[in-house]
């Protein structure tokens, strides 16, 4: 009668998704100021005045029907020029809008480009902790996932179990950096040995192996930190690329995928990319989002804010005796738990009215993952609430 395999994804949604929702009941309950959400991604600084001010404009001076009506399959291309434009100026790269394909933001990126590479028996290989949906996009496109622990101190890549999880059936390698949940950049000197391995294996196996750079989050990074760019360290490099978070616009579902020319095949991959979005669905990303991102590319919301959160919150981690790093991107923070058991951690969280997610199904149990893009407001508000969980636990005296 259906697909079971469809129904259980539906029936059985991500623990994130849960969390929110319990949220939105529970602050329809008690009020949503008594509630501190921290489950989900969902940036609470709003877009850039330049966002509001291109709708405006594009709404006054574009025809209607030109403005909602459909752009070809793979995007404007106008609009992908000046995304092209963008990344030459910004990375010294050598884009055309031929590298383009605009997409309904990351989700779509990520199981467009799975869809497109797999083959029958191919592997890709997750670090984890990662996003959740990687396992459901690639699993779909009929992927076998290798998960690779990162190093449980530095939660950078360990590069000795990389290695050896490659194998002859590796197609791709999926790199996200800053890393939703851990916050965590990839160093320049991981990145250069993770490519010499990834080099290789290549010539080893005689075959392409595909780094997948998820990057939603590649503005977010505070105090300096630099996101190196992939495309300049490994030429086998797809872009799966957001404007959810770095403008704002989770909702408006616009991103793209960049295959470069010095990809192996690249006329065939973005090829199969385009097929791909046809078979899944996602030709003509939303046409008014795609003009407005050729207006505002570039820009970002205000990530200050992000960076006073996570300051504020690394410090309350400190005071009451809770293990995080200072994450250096995204709007993340990576608690352990101070039991083993990080679902039953994030119970007891709850009755200080703390709603955090375990990080069973991020790969990398004994976690919880603390959304930290919340607005100053709830965690000024939430501060007394860990208080009272450390002291639960007799971290704080
Ligand atoms: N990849 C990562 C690492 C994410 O954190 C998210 C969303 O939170 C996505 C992809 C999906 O992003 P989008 O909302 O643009 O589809």
């Amino acid at each position: 009668m259906y697909n079971e395999t469809m129904y259980e994804l539906g029936a059985n949604s991500s623990v994130i998704r849960e969390i929110f929702e319990y949220g939105k009941k529970r602050s329809a309950e008690i009020g949503k100021e008594n509630v501190f959400d921290f489950s989900i991604g969902n940036p609470s600084v709003p877009a850039p005045r330049a966002v509001d001010e291109a709708i405006k404009e594009l709404i006054e001076k574009m025809p209607s029907t030109e403005l909602h009506g459909y752009t070809s399959a793979v995007g404007d291309t106008e609009v992908r020029g000046a995304i092209a434009s963008y990344l030459n100026k910004t990375y010294g790269t050598n884009f055309s809008a031929n590298n383009l394909y605009m997409t309904c933001g990351a989700a779509a990126s990520l199981t467009i480009t799975f869809n497109a590479l797999s083959e029958e028996g191919d592997e890709v290989i997750l670090f984890a902790p990662f996003f959740p949906e990687y396992k459901v996009f690639a699993s779909n496109a009929g992927m076998k996932c290798v998960i690779v622990l990162c190093d449980s101190e530095t939660l950078q890549v360990d590069l000795d179990a990389f290695e050896k999880a490659i194998t002859e059936k590796t197609k791709a390698v999926v790199v996200n950096s800053p890393n939703n949940p851990s916050g965590v950049v990839l160093s320049e000197e991981t990145i250069v040995k993770m490519c010499e391995i990834l080099k290789l294996k290549q010539k080893e196996y005689n075959h392409p192996i595909f780094l997948i750079s998820d990057e939603p989050y590649r503005e977010l990074v505070y105090d300096d930190v630099k996101v190196p760019y992939l495309t300049k360290y490994y030429d086998n490099t797809i872009v799966c690329y957001s404007f959810s978070k770095s403008l704002s616009l989770p909702g408006e579902r616009i991103g793209y995928i960049l295959v470069p020319d010095e990809a192996e095949g690249s006329a065939y991959i973005y090829k199969a990319v385009c097929g791909a979005g046809r078979a899944l669905g996602y030709v003509c990303a939303p046409s008014l989002m795609q003009f407005v991102i050729a207006k505002c590319i570039g820009c970002t919301s205000d990530i200050s804010v992000y960076k006073k959160n996570r300051d504020v919150l690394v410090e309350c981690f400190e005071k009451n005796g809770f293990k995080a790093a200072k994450p250096d991107g995204a709007f993340y923070l990576f608690l352990k738990s101070p039991e083993r058991d990080a679902v039953a951690f994030c119970e007891k969280a709850k009755k200080f009215e703390l709603l955090l997610v375990p990080s069973d199904s991020f790969g990398f149990p004994g976690y919880v993952r603390v959304a930290s893009c919340v607005s100053p407001e709830v965690v000024k508000r939430s501060i007394p609430a860990f208080e009272k969980l450390a002291k639960e636990y007799g971290l704080n005296g």
